[in-house]
Parts: C-alpha cells; structure tokens; sequence
C-alpha cells in the first residue's frame, strides 16, 4: 500500500490507473468503513482510501477539534483489506482563500440532516466534488447509514454529469444492533445501552410495517414512545427521493432517527 499526501503526486500516480475504487472517509475507521472497502477491492482493479476530517461539513460548536483521529490503526487496517493507495491530504492543500463553492440543493440539503445542521451538506458536496475531481474514480463507495448524504451524492453526481458509479452499501452494526459509527466512542457504557433505543425502535417500525401498518403516523408514534428516554431531534419516513410520504409504499421508504444519547448525536435508518 502506498501513502500520498500530496495532491500532485496523487495525480501523477493516478494517470497510470485505470479502474479505480474510492471510499472517502474521516477516518477512525470501523467495521463499516472496512465493508465499504472490502466491496471496492473485489470490485475494482485498484483501490483509494482517502482519510480526511473536513472541516467545512462540521458547524461551529460541533466535534471537530474532538474528532477522533487514529491515523497508525486506519493504516493497518486498510493495508490488511488490500488497499493500494491510501490519500490523505491536508486541510491547507484541499481549501484555498476565497474559493469557488459548490452548494447543496436548496430543499434537499436543508431538510433533516440539513434543517438541523445547516450547512452541513454544503461541506459535504463541496468536498466529495474537491475528491472526485483528485481521484477521478471508477466508482465510489457510500453508505446507507448516512442515507441523506448518499442521495445527495447521487444527486451530485447527476447534476454535475460525473461519470462516477455511486454504490451503495449496506448499514453495519454491532451484534447489539447499535449502527457503527467513529463516534460511537464517545458513548459510556451506559449510554451505549440507552442508544440501543434507536435501532430497537427502527425494528420495532420495521416489524409494524411487516404486519400491515403503513400509515406513517402510527409508525413514527410508536418509534417516538421507543425513543423518549432519548433527546430526539427527529423521526422521519420518506421515500427514496427523500420527499416526505404519508403512507409506507415497500421497496420506496426510508425512516429515520437522529437523537442525542448523553450529548452525542447518533443517526440512523432502515431501507423498507
Ligand atoms: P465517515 O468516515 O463517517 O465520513 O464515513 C465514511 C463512509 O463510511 C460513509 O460513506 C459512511 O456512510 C460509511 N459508513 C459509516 N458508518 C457506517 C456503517 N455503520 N455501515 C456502513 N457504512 C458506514
């Protein structure tokens, strides 16, 4: 495996190859970074792991400066997953003064996620696009758990013609079904346990769905009785074009979660 720092010479290497694999990440990285990076080594000749905790996603007061940071471990495990080149810039190379933006959509980069991190989406396209122009991929690796940010990478990648395969990978969790997450360290045992709140009451919807239920109501009335040890931001069902539905169509639904467990924000969500 080899490790660039520098855009350049990133570009320099990448001339020279021809079906590239890319997981962007911030690093940290668990069990859900690594299926992401398993699914692009076997289904690319070459695979990029950039690490890059980017500031421009994160709101004043947020985690930054808190972010955890496990670059020698990050290593390890992508040289044992087969990674060929492993990216990771600074913050000084990828942003330059008074920069030309590119910004989220306007409705669906300000609702959910968006209403209650403003701004968020805009770090997040702003440098997925910075990415995808370094390393110009084949095909790039996201996960369902950040289902917000998948749609609005596909829609990236439409509105802006990248000839980029976007693959969406599925959620991973702990055996207690706790979604994985770098931040999930900041949790105490005990509020690790309450957290589990969030996916007990996303089987608990998933199940009410099985057996008929398929107003939304119900669904998110249940969900919130689940979660009210918690601090909920919001609990919402749409469709996969993120449009906000009152009825649970199989096959066309996303729910959910996003709560505070002891101050620390979890996300989370089942594809119906
Ligand atoms: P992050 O480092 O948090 O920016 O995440 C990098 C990528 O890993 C994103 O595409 C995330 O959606 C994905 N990811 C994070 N946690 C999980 C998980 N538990 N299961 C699957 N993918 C994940």
């Amino acid at each position: 495996m080899e490790i660039i720092k520098s855009i350049k010479d990133f570009k320099k290497v990448r001339k020279d190859l021809k079906e590239v694999g890319f997981v962007p990440t911030m690093g940290a990285l668990h069990k859900g970074h690594l299926s992401l990076i398993e699914r692009s080594v076997k289904e690319n000749e070459h695979t990029v792991v950039s690490i890059f905790v980017n500031p421009t996603q994160f709101l004043p007061g947020e985690d930054l400066d808190k972010y955890p940071r496990k670059l020698e471990a990050d290593k390890k495990i992508c040289e044992l997953a087969g990674v060929d080149y492993l990216f990771f810039p600074t913050k000084d190379d990828i942003y330059f003064e008074d920069e030309v933006l590119v910004k989220a959509p306007k409705q669906s980069g300000y609702i959910l996620e968006g209403h209650f991190r403003p701004g968020h989406f805009d770090g997040v396209v702003q440098i997925v696009n910075k990415l995808f122009h370094i390393v110009n991929p084949t095909r790039a690796y996201f996960g369902k758990k950040d289902a917000q940010q998948l749609f609005l990478i596909n829609k990236m990648v439409k509105n802006f013609f990248w000839d980029v395969e976007i693959v969406p990978c599925d959620i991973v969790r702990d055996g207690d079904g706790l979604a994985l997450s770098s931040r999930n360290v900041y949790l105490s045992p005990e509020a690790r346990q309450r957290a589990l709140l969030i996916s007990k009451s996303l089987k608990r919807a998933a199940k009410l769905v099985q057996s008929g239920v398929l107003d939304t109501k119900t669904v998110k009335e249940e969900m919130l009785t689940i979660l009210k040890p918690l601090d909920v931001e919001y609990v919402e069902i749409v469709d996969r074009e993120f449009k906000l539905t009152d009825n649970i169509i199989l096959g066309n639904t996303i729910i959910l979660v996003a709560a505070y467990v002891d101050g620390t924000r979890l996300i989370d969500n089942i594809w119906l």
